[in-house]
């Protein structure tokens, strides 16, 4: 694992607004990671949480759920959190799909939802730590 940890953020758009909360809930604890997004998830995340350095990929349908898919095979991300909407169909499914498929494969913590999200940042970083 690198220095700081490197966790990977993407929202669906119905789940942008949760997301955001749920990184202004953690901005201190999110502030001593190395933090990556796709474009529209990241966008919300500095706005909601000024103190946050994003580094902003394309939009998850044109490309960056796949940009994060390679970073995860290339070993440069610890954790994903990735906000799924379980109730809207997407264009990028299949970009989802292999999204998911590459986290499983590599074994990298993996999160699909707030309270699993809680699970993961507090014990990949802990108070002591934070
Ligand atoms: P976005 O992409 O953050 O650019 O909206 C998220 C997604 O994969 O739908």
């Amino acid at each position: 694992m690198a220095d700081r940890l490197r966790i990977a953020l993407i929202a669906h758009d119905a789940k942008k607004d949760e997301m955001a909360n749920w990184a202004h809930a953690h901005e201190a604890r999110l502030a001593r990671c190395e933090l990556v997004a796709t474009g529209n998830t990241g966008l919300q995340l500095t706005r909601r949480c000024p103190s946050l350095k994003v580094e902003r990929l394309l939009s998850g349908p044109l490309g960056g759920d796949q940009q994060i898919g390679a970073r995860i095979v290339e070993s440069k991300v610890d954790a994903l959190i990735f906000f799924i909407d379980p109730l809207s169909a997407h264009p990028h499914d299949v970009d989802v799909k292999a999204l998911v498929r590459v986290a499983v494969l590599t074994n990298i913590a993996f999160a699909l939802n707030s309270h699993t999200a809680d699970c993961v940042l507090f014990n990949l970083l802990p108070e002591k730590n934070a």
